[in-house]
């Protein structure tokens, strides 16, 4: 059986084409969504989801979030004795979405349909090709998250032309895709984004207009206390979905704090969020030399773009309504529909933008803040969309005294920060001694057709000048390595399926335990322990029976 499965940075989901349409598939907690979080506990037990989720709120350090944004980096992440990279990570998550699926629909699943960001390169597509085979599947397709989401919308469908630009707002990262669909063509036109800007960013808003209301410093704050206010701001945020005014509520140092926030004052709080919206929007329409009113569609994806907030001011710049498709699952629905049109042999052809540079390519750069010279900054070279090959070049100078070598370092990505971007390699050379700023370097980076990016650094004075070739993803596994991980993945012992909502529950009252104070401690503890003594001793409708009652009181202990 063919399965569609969206594989997202924050959550993962499966979905399959049957009787003529999509169905997604719940997980064995009967969920769609799957946390894209892998963990290993202290007994050497592999979570996934849900479980992994909430174990690593107290063990960070042994458990992976995020980990798409190194699929096809040779990143090594360590979880207690297991050394993983970002494929197998994948590969633990998409294994439990496949078993998920196997459970229900009764039958075996082999093969898949997985989709990627427009802007993942050839190195990254194979990456999640082979995180596939390391769950057992047959990847028979990489489909483009935009074009996933669009065909969920039945764009494309008819014979007409239609230009449609895919807006997607997900927890931490915001991409816009331009796409151009002719009878079952798909051009992708051009890809932006801000990899540092989502509905998290909105819920710091809400958390600083909370805090600001009750006049607290954040930083006065523990981060078990900002954590409750974060939560807090987070089930705000996600009521003005259908309010006007919101409630938010936590107990800080023992004093129960509450305010009610209007949407009107949460939109004039979130203007820099959505300026910063509005850049990417309109550099994605200038890239693909279009006007805004030659957009046809616009197709709203990622969780993030249920804020009211977010749909005004699309509305509002594009004059025209979005599709309203649940924006978690349209890609998942959309990577369905493409089993479907696949197993009748016909195949929507994608034509990607393969021509431009899909990242920033830059270097670190220390600049002066009017006071002293601060470092981390990023400086730009090649800009994202770039047509390639293109080759470009900056002067550099010495950042202090007596300087005696320059650090080149190359680096991916988008963030003003350079250390929060990729790093692809470094060149050093020697400068002679001098005053500060004395010295001047010129860095080149030459990208080709074929991803292959050449730096190469030029001390003027002195004429002395290194090289190194960059390719995007050199550290892409063998097939030998994909098998020996798979079978690896195998025997790596996994929490048992039908004990998993016993074990969220368990880990869900160890972290409230530890977020809460004296006489929630002791109802914890005690409720915890009972519960572990039913898990041993009764039978399943015993059990289920004491599942209910231990959930009811942590809800009722998380919810104060
Ligand atoms: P995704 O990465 O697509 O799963 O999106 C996750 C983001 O969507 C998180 O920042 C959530 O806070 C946000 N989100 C989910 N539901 C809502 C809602 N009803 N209103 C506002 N934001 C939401």
């Amino acid at each position: 059986m063919l399965i569609g499965i969206d594989l997202g940075t924050t959550n993962s989901l499966a979905a399959c084409y049957r009787d003529g349409k999509a169905e997604l598939i719940p997980n064995r907690l009967g969920k769609f969504l799957t946390p894209s979080v892998v963990a290993v506990d202290e007994n050497g037990l592999l979570l996934v989801g849900e479980p992994a989720k909430e174990y690593a709120i107290l063990h960070p350090l042994d458990a992976a979030k995020v980990f798409k944004r190194s699929m096809g980096t040779d990143r090594v992440y360590t979880l207690g004795l297991q050394k993983m990279r970002a494929e197998e990570l994948s590969g633990v998550v998409l294994r439990s979405l496949k078993e998920d699926a196997e459970e229900y629909l009764g039958c075996p699943v082999d093969e898949a349909i997985i989709s990627v960001p427009a802007y993942f390169n050839e190195f990254q597509r194979k990456a999640t090709q082979q995180a596939g085979e390391i769950a057992g599947l047959k990847v028979l397709r990489i489909i483009n998250e935009p074009t996933a989401a669009a065909l969920a919308y039945g764009i494309g469908d008819g014979d007409r032309d239609e230009r449609c630009l895919v807006f997607d707002l997900g927890g931490g990262t915001f991409d816009v895709s331009i796409l151009e669909f002719y009878k079952s063509i798909v051009e992708v036109h051009a890809v932006a984004g801000d990899n540092f800007l989502g509905g998290e960013d909105f819920t710091s808003v809400l958390a600083e207009l909370f805090l600001k209301k009750h006049v607290i410093a954040p930083e006065s704050l523990d981060i078990k206390t900002m954590n409750r206010v974060m939560k807090a701001a987070e089930q705000c945020k996600c009521r003005f979905a259908d309010a006007h005014e919101s409630t938010m509520s936590v107990t800080v140092d023992d004093t129960l704090l509450e305010s009610t926030i209007t949407l009107d004052e949460y939109e004039f709080a979130c203007q820099t969020l959505l300026g910063r919206i509005r850049k990417v929007l309109e550099r994605s329409i200038r890239d693909a030399n279009l006007k805004l009113n030659e957009i046809d569609r616009i197709v709203l994806v990622g969780g993030a773009t249920r804020l009211p907030i977010v749909r005004k001011f699309v509305i509002k710049l594009f004059g025209r309504f979005p599709g309203t498709l649940d924006p978690d699952t349209a890609v998942a629905v959309g990577a369905a529909l493409q089993c479907g049109i696949k197993t009748r042999d016909k195949e929507i052809r994608e034509i990607v933008l393969t021509d431009v540079c899909p990242f920033t390519l830059g270097t670190e750069i220390s600049m002066s803040n009017g006071v002293f010279e601060e470092s981390d900054h990023y400086l730009p070279i090649i800009e994202r969309n770039t047509v390639i090959p293109v080759s470009k070049t900056e002067t550099v100078y010495t950042a202090y005294d007596k300087q005696t070598r320059v650090r080149v370092k190359i680096l991916q990505g988008e963030s003003r920060i350079a250390s929060n971007n990729l790093s692809l390699g470094e060149i050093i050379v020697p400068v002679p001694e001098g005053p500060k700023g004395q010295e001047a370097v010129d860095i080149t980076y030459t990208y080709d057709v074929n991803s292959l990016l050449e730096v190469i650094v030029k001390v003027l004075s002195t004429g002395v000048s290194r090289k190194v070739v960059v390719q995007g993803g050199k550290q892409k596994l063998s097939d030998e390595e994909v098998q020996e991980r798979f079978e690896k993945l195998n025997y790596l012992k996994q929490n048992p399926r039908d004990d998993e909502e016993n074990r969220l529950l368990l880990l869900r009252g160890e972290r409230l335990y530890e977020e809460s104070t004296s006489r929630d401690r002791q109802v914890i503890d005690e409720s915890l322990m009972q519960f572990e003594q039913v898990l041993k001793s009764r039978g399943r409708a015993e059990i289920e029976r004491a599942r209910k009652r231990l959930s009811e009181i942590l809800d009722k202990i998380e919810e104060y």
